[in-house]
């Protein structure tokens, strides 16, 4: 009997009921026991729901109620000491302290989880870290479960993968030397998961699909050779990408069976097969957990059966990865299109997919003849869906040529002519794009969307807050002025709507972190732009001022990475497509004398693959796209392109290609660390080094930023930098923004006349 089981489900809740309770919780209006009951229901709904689909093992310990890293962080009481010197009440407050910070505790740290959307919170290690299991939560989760009938599996972040994404806070101190303080910890932790009666433990150690280092990889041996015998039976879990480098090694680990994800790397599948050990279960990740498209059945039951001749009973079958990364439940989607439904499965028909492929392997193709038979169709539908293929856009793509690929002059050149036309002053001044949205914002296009404001309502709404961030521009003194993106609820769902090719989901809420969701569009076919997107607000805008007004536009790359992407055709291809979308609107707004227009790539680094070898291609195309986007105009037209992150070290180069005029990035947090790498490297075109952070409700003083400016000035000439902010302005409110701009602009005036003079 081949097994069927999942590796984590959502935990938001079908209706982001975490959410609400997290923020109640948060704001007061709600006590600990509310949230926690709130919490227990929702676990109780999920492990119910994945029982009804007849799953064979279900995971528990896959939920959180802020970030599973951080539930490891309080299971194996590894609190940084700053939270230590404080005696909170409860393990709840010191949790969320640690994941939100408090007024005089800065919070931990929290980064992108592999290549996905998804944020964790960083582990902090140095040599003073000691392990002792601190929380019970889990333990109450595996009882929980076992109360309501469920057999539970637990999930457990692995050891090599929790030191491998913490980070050190002390300088000549390695992390992994704290593992031998580390095992003893799991080494109990497991002890007690099997007191409880549990079989099953999956032990995550994605970090595996990393390049890794060799003394990691001999630390993993190590590791499972110390937790062999501590109880339950172990599945190493992998995901994300190719393992199979590592094959033997793992084939050999002491554990009790691997989970492979056969979705991001089908192709490890033979060399895993090839004399797998006969004591040792395989998983296979058959079912893709990070995106949203129906499985081909039919396919899927091949590669098994050909595994099942293999591993017989040793077969175990799951998604990919967790489903944290997918919505919940396609069934909640009522105003979804029928014909793009039906090309579609969230967590929960996921998860009837694991099942029905289990009961075609063990009971026969016959039993689920009728499955098949619907995937087959919907697969033949979506292939020739008049909605997928337009001949004009795939025509197009075909016709780019190198030329389409690049600006007609040289940077240098482009530059003088952008000098004479705009006649900026030395280290000119500008913003992001957004400014804060307030709650009349909010409201006004939530009313237009509920048609309860007319068109001309919202347009004067609008246009009205237009005037207002132009005036305060104005005031403040910027140079670069930009219209406040008033308009946007998303910088990835207002083109999309826009675009023919994309669906929108009412429910498709995935976890961003924390409290926080996002619902990332539905790209589904060729990419079609069938008129101008934002030619109206930006140029009404500058009718507002004689100062330049930036048009403000999302990348190809951002675009792709921030949507659910279609899988019948390369992510390049698709790149293009959208890259031609945004070409097209960067001409209209030169048309419609717009002369600067920055087009944000914010996704830019974390579609990087998570192995090496295969940057060099995402690069390739990922850079292409930026430029085909950004040519086909004026030299005069200056391009802006914004980061907001500075881990740009390896990929500087890529950067340098995409060969915007202007470049604004985050660096006030690393103090412009990151402006050497950018000298060294001689990066020829313009830079904007944010000299504040905007994710921070603290206002630096003008000689806090005045700093920040001399100290760029060390590395960049005078000619090529620039003065602006982290990031958008949206989640500020107006008091900070005004306050913090003027001291911005003065602390760019003192640095201009002491230059000049
Ligand atoms: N132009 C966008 C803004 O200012 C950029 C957002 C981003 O970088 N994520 O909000
Ligand atoms: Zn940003």
């Amino acid at each position: 009997m081949a097994l069927t089981h999942n590796l984590g489900f959502p935990r938001i809740g079908a209706r982001r009921e975490l959410k609400q309770a997290l923020e109640a919780y948060w704001r007061k209006n709600i006590d600990a026991k509310q949230l926690q009951d709130q919490a227990k229901a929702i676990r109780k709904e999920n492990w119910l729901l994945q029982k009804k689909t007849g799953l064979n093992l279900i995971p528990v310990g896959d939920f959180a109620l802020y970030d599973h890293m951080l539930n490891m962080t309080a299971l194996l009481g590894a609190i940084p000491d700053r939270f230590n010197s404080t005696q909170y009440d409860t393990m709840l407050d010191l949790y969320f302290a640690m994941a939100r910070g408090t007024a005089n505790q800065s919070a931990m740290e929290m980064t992108k989880w592999f290549n996905t959307n998804y944020h964790y919170i960083v582990p902090e290690f140095n040599s003073h870290t000691h392990f002792q299991i601190t929380s019970e939560q889990l333990f109450d989760e595996i009882n929980e479960a076992k109360a309501l009938g469920i057999s539970p599996k637990v999930v457990l972040i692995g050891p090599l993968t929790y030191l491998f994404l913490g980070k050190e806070t002390e300088v000549n101190f390695n992390r992994l030397d704290l593992l031998p303080r580390l095992l003893p910890a799991y080494h109990e932790i497991l002890s007690r998961i099997a007191a409880l009666g549990v079989q099953w433990v999956q032990i995550d150690e994605p970090c595996l699909a990393f390049d890794l280092e060799e003394i990691w990889l001999e630390k993993l041996s190590e590791a499972y050779t110390t937790l062999r015998g501590s109880g339950p039976q172990l599945l190493l879990t992998t995901y994300f990408d190719a393992i199979d480098e590592h094959a033997a090694r793992l084939k050999a680990l002491p554990v009790d069976g691997l989970h492979i994800d056969l979705c991001r790397a089908p192709h490890q599948l033979d060399t895993f097969l090839a004399d797998y050990p006969v004591n040792k279960v395989l998983s296979l990740g058959i079912i893709d957990g990070r995106n949203v498209w129906r499985a081909d059945l039919s396919q899927a039951l091949a590669t098994l059966s050909q595994a099942q001749s293999f591993l017989g009973e040793r077969l175990w079958i799951a998604p990919s990865c967790s489903l944290l990364h997918c919505p919940v439940d396609l069934e909640l989607e009522t105003r979804l299109d029928g014909e793009i439904k039906n090309w579609l499965a969230f967590s929960v028909q996921k998860l009837n997919e694991i099942v029905i492929l289990g009961r075609g392997l063990n009971q026969g193709e016959a039993s689920i003849q009728t499955s098949l038979q619907e995937s087959v169709e919907a697969r033949q539908a979506r292939q020739q869906s008049k909605r997928i293929h337009h001949p004009v856009v795939q025509e197009r793509v075909k016709k780019l040529t190198q030329r389409d690929c690049q600006r007609h002059l040289p940077f240098a050149q482009r530059q003088s002519l952008q000098q004479q036309y705009f006649q900026l002053p030395l280290l000119p001044t500008t913003t992001i794009g957004s400014f804060p949205q307030t709650t009349e914002i909010r409201k006004a296009r939530a009313a237009f969307r509920k048609g309860e404001f007319s068109h001309v309502d919202y347009l004067e709404a609008m246009r009205a807050e237009i005037q207002n961030v132009i005036q305060q521009q104005e005031e403040i003194g910027l140079d670069v002025l930009v219209h406040g993106e008033a308009e946007r609820n998303d910088m990835v769902e207002y083109f999309g709507e826009q675009l023919w090719g994309y669906a929108f989901t009412e429910n498709g809420w995935v976890q961003s972190y924390g409290s926080r969701c996002v619902k990332p569009p539905i790209l589904y076919g060729d990419i079609y732009r069938p008129e101008a997107m934002t030619v109206n607000w930006i140029s009404y805008a500058q009718t507002l001022t004689s100062k330049p007004v930036k048009g403000m536009l999302t990348g190809p790359v951002t675009m792709l990475m921030w949507s659910f992407i279609r899988d019948d055709q390369p992510y390049s291809e698709t790149a293009l497509q959208l890259a031609l979308a945004i070409r097209d609107e960067v001409k209209d707004l030169e048309q419609a004398g717009i002369g600067m227009i920055q087009i944000d790539e914010p996704a830019f680094r974390e579609g990087l693959p998570l192995k090496k070898s295969a940057w060099s291609e995402y690069l390739q195309w990922a850079v292409k796209a930026f430029r085909i986007a950004s040519s086909g105009i004026k030299d005069e037209t200056q391009i802006h392109t914004h980061m907001c992150y500075s881990e740009f070290h390896d990929i500087l180069p890529a950067i340098a290609e995409m060969d915007a005029d202007v470049i604004t990035i985050e660096t006030s947090r690393s103090r412009m660390e990151l402006l050497d790498a950018f000298a060294q490297f001689a990066y020829p075109n313009e830079i904007g080094p944010g000299v504040y952070d905007i994710h921070s409700p603290r206002i630096p003083d003008t000689d806090e930023m005045l700093a920040l400016l001399e100290k760029a000035l060390r590395c960049i000439p005078p000619q090529q930098l620039w003065v602006n902010p982290d990031c958008g302005l949206k989640t500020r409110n107006w008091a900070e923004t005004d306050v913090a701009l003027k001291k911005m602009v003065s602390a760019a005036h003192i640095l201009r006349n002491r230059i000049v003079a």
